[in-house]
């Protein structure tokens, strides 16, 4: 369901036309925001998972089209009726005359905001808003090699429009790197600090050193 048609890059510069920023959703949960139909959130993920790849369980919360009134606001039986300022066309239109030339403006019906109706009897499920929020789980995959920052977007998968046959909004999931006490992350690769006494260091030793695998031994040379 979610394919990777965006860079980390593209990510970044979706964070900082306020998007979510490095710290949102960490360490563990998700913070999602809407942005019109979008649905944006970050999803910590553990980096043994952004090596490998793997599957994530993701819950975030969107508007559907109400299923009882199928979006259209009036209660099962019930017809709503067209706005009398717009006569049903949503929109409101204002004439002047500019240097004798007719300027006609068309501008959103201000008594019913586009939709040309009125309704009486609202649905009981959405109170005529002809939309419902929506629980909804959805399991992430993500690839082997994922970069912290890669955006999957998953098409429709955000809020629905309002308006009668409006195309959904989008699920944009930015993928970060869950805060890891063994590891500090530099760009692509995992680093780790680990200190060795004094003696070791001039003699030499063997330690080991955990990976995203088995631990390894590393050769510390005598004199380091
Ligand atoms: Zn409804
Ligand atoms: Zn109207």
């Amino acid at each position: 369901m979610f394919d990777c048609n965006q860079t980390g890059q593209h990510a970044v510069e979706q964070l900082q036309r306020g998007m979510p920023t490095a710290n949102d959703g960490l360490p563990g949960a998700c913070a999602w925001r809407t942005r019109r139909l979008a649905i944006v959130g970050c999803l910590a993920t553990p980096i043994e998972k952004l090596a490998r790849g793997g599957e994530e369980p993701v819950r975030y919360s969107h508007l559907i089209t109400c299923p009882a009134c199928t979006g259209s606001g009036p209660k099962a039986g019930t017809q709503p009726r067209p706005c009398p300022t717009c006569k049903g066309t949503g929109q409101k239109t204002t004439s002047r005359r500019d240097a004798g030339v007719l300027i006609q403006q068309s501008t959103l019906c201000p008594d019913c905001h586009g939709r040309g109706t009125f309704i009486d009897s609202p649905c009981p499920s959405c109170a005529g808003r002809g939309q419902v929020r929506h629980e909804e789980s959805l399991i992430v995959n993500i690839p082997p090699g994922a970069e912290d920052g890669l955006a999957l977007r998953s098409a429709g998968k955000g809020s629905a429009s309002e308006m009668p046959g409006g195309a959904p909004g989008d699920l944009l999931i930015i993928i970060r790197g869950a805060p890891d006490a063994r590891f500090e992350r530099v760009g692509a690769d995992l680093w780790r600090n680990q200190e060795i006494g004094v003696a070791d260091a001039v003699l030499g030793t063997e330690i080991s050193v955990p990976t995203l695998d088995a631990p390894v031994t590393v050769k510390v040379p005598p004199g380091t």
